[in-house]
C-alpha cells in the first residue's frame, strides 16, 4: 500500500461519535449525516422495518428485471420519490441498485470503460473534485480505467467525465467542462434534493447515481441507485455488481424502500399533512439554513475565513427562492502565504479536509454541515474564538 493510501485511512476513534466535552476533538472530515436522526426519531414507527427471519434469504429479487437483484418495492418507491421532486427523470429509465454510489461508481467505470482498448480510459473531473473520485478509480491499478485529474486540463477526446451537481466539496451547479462526442460522462447528484439546493429542472443525463446516505442520512443502509438511458451500460452495471458483491442486500433496500415511501408520505399521504415537522425536506433546509446562518457569522467575526457565496433561484419543489445549503463548506483560509486550513483547524481540534484531497492548495478546507447539533454548535463555539 503506498503511503497515500495509509493516509487516506480516516476514520479514527471520534468518528461517528458525539463530543464528549467543551474540549473534545470535533471531526467534520466526513459527511456523515447524522443531522436526519432527529428528524427520524420524530417519524417514528411509520419508518420502522421488520424483516421475519424467512424471508430474503434467496438471491434473486426479481427475475424477470434486467437488475435481478433489484428489488421492486425500492424501485417503486424511488421514482415515485423522484416524480414528487422533480429532480430526475426516472420513468423509462433503467434503475440499478448498488451498496451505496460508491459501488455504483465503480460499476459505471466498468460499463463505460471499452474492455479491449490498448490503454485505460481516462477519467477526470473539475477541480475542486469529490476525494474519492481518484482514490476509488486508481486503487485497484485497473488497466480499465485510470485517474487523469482536472478536466479542465485534460487533453484528448476518449474520456468519462465524472460531474458531481451539487459539488462536493464546493457546492456549486456543475455541467460537465468537456463536450467530445467521443466522452463519456458519470453524473453524481447525491446531493441534488431540496434541503440542499434549489430544484431548477428534472435532471436527464446518460448516468445519474443517487444514494439515501445523502437524501436521508441512512449512510449506513448502504444504498444507492443509478438511472441509466443505455440499457446495455445498465447491463454492464449489473455484470460488474453480479462479480464484485453477487447483488445488493435485500434488507437493506427493504429499509430504503421504506424510510422513501415515509419521505413521499409526508407530502403525498392527507393523514400526514398537518404535522409539518414530517416533511423531510423542510426539516433539512430549516436546519440547513441556519446552520449557515450561523457559519456565515462565525466566519466573518474570524476575520480569517471566506466562503463561496450562492445566488438565489427559484425551487420548483418549495415554490420558494432560495440560496444552496450545501452538506459541505468550503473554507479559504485568507491568511497571507497560503496557510494550511487543515492544519490550522487540527491545532484547534478541529478535524477538517484539506485542500489536496481535492486536487487544489491546501489554503483550502472541507467542513461537514451535516453532523449532530451539538458537534455543529460546538464548531461554531470554537470558530468563534479562532484567531
Ligand atoms: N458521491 C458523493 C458526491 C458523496 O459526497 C458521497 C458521500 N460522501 C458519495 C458519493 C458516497 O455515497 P454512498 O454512501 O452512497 O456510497
Amino acid at each position: 500500500m503506498t503511503s497515500t493510501a495509509q493516509q487516506e485511512i480516516s476514520v479514527s476513534s471520534s468518528s461517528g461519535s458525539r463530543p464528549v466535552s467543551k474540549d473534545a476533538i470535533i471531526n467534520l472530515d466526513h459527511g456523515d449525516p447524522t443531522m436526519f436522526e432527529s428528524f427520524w426519531k420524530e417519524v417514528g414507527e411509520a419508518a420502522d422495518i421488520t424483516i421475519p427471519s424467512w424471508r430474503t434469504l434467496s438471491y434473486f429479487s426479481d427475475v424477470s428485471n434486467f437488475c435481478w437483484f433489484l428489488q421492486p418495492e425500492f424501485a417503486h418507491e424511488a421514482r415515485r420519490l423522484h416524480n414528487l421532486v422533480g429532480n430526475a427523470v426516472a420513468d423509462d429509465r433503467f434503475l440499478v441498485i448498488g451498496t451505496g454510489s460508491t459501488q455504483l461508481f465503480q460499476a459505471s467505470l466498468f460499463a463505460l470503460s471499452p474492455s479491449d482498448a490498448p490503454e485505460p480510459m481516462s477519467v477526470v473531473s473539475a477541480v475542486p473534485y469529490y476525494s474519492s473520485f481518484p482514490r476509488i478509480t486508481d486503487y485497484l491499478r485497473s488497466a480499465l480505467y485510470r485517474w487523469s485529474g482536472d478536466a479542465s486540463k485534460f487533453e484528448g477526446d476518449a474520456y468519462i467525465e465524472v460531474v458531481c451537481s451539487p459539488n462536493n466539496p464546493d457546492g456549486s451547479i456543475r455541467e460537465a467542462v468537456l463536450k467530445s462526442s467521443n466522452g463519456k460522462t458519470i453524473h453524481d447528484l447525491a446531493y441534488y434534493w431540496p434541503q440542499y439546493t434549489p430544484i431548477t429542472a428534472a435532471a436527464d443525463h446518460d448516468i445519474m447515481l443517487f444514494t439515501v446516505s445523502k437524501l436521508s442520512g441512512h449512510a449506513g443502509t448502504r444504498v444507492g441507485w443509478a438511472l441509466v438511458k443505455d440499457v446495455e451500460v445498465a447491463k454492464k452495471m449489473v455484470k460488474f455488481i453480479e462479480l464484485n458483491t453477487i447483488g445488493v442486500s435485500k434488507d437493506s433496500q427493504l429499509r430504503a424502500a421504506t424510510i422513501l415511501k415515509a419521505i413521499s408520505d409526508g407530502y403525498e399521504d392527507p393523514d400526514l399533512q398537518t404535522k409539518p415537522g414530517l416533511k423531510m425536506f423542510e426539516f433539512g433546509r430549516r436546519l440547513l439554513s441556519m446552520r449557515w446562518q450561523k457559519l456565515r457569522e462565525a466566519v466573518k467575526a474570524s476575520g480569517i475565513f471566506t466562503l463561496p457565496d450562492f445566488e438565489s433561484v427559484h425551487c420548483k419543489f418549495t415554490g420558494e427562492t432560495t440560496e444552496a445549503c450545501p452538506a459541505f463548506a468550503w473554507l479559504k483560509c485568507e491568511r497571507e502565504g497560503k496557510e494550511d486550513c487543515a492544519d490550522l483547524f487540527k491545532k484547534h481540534k478541529i478535524l477538517t479536509r484539506g485542500g489536496g484531497h481535492f486536487g487544489v492548495e491546501s489554503n483550502y478546507a472541507r467542513v461537514s454541515m451535516v453532523d449532530r447539533d451539538e458537534t455543529f454548535d460546538l464548531f461554531i463555539e470554537r470558530l468563534m474564538s479562532l484567531r
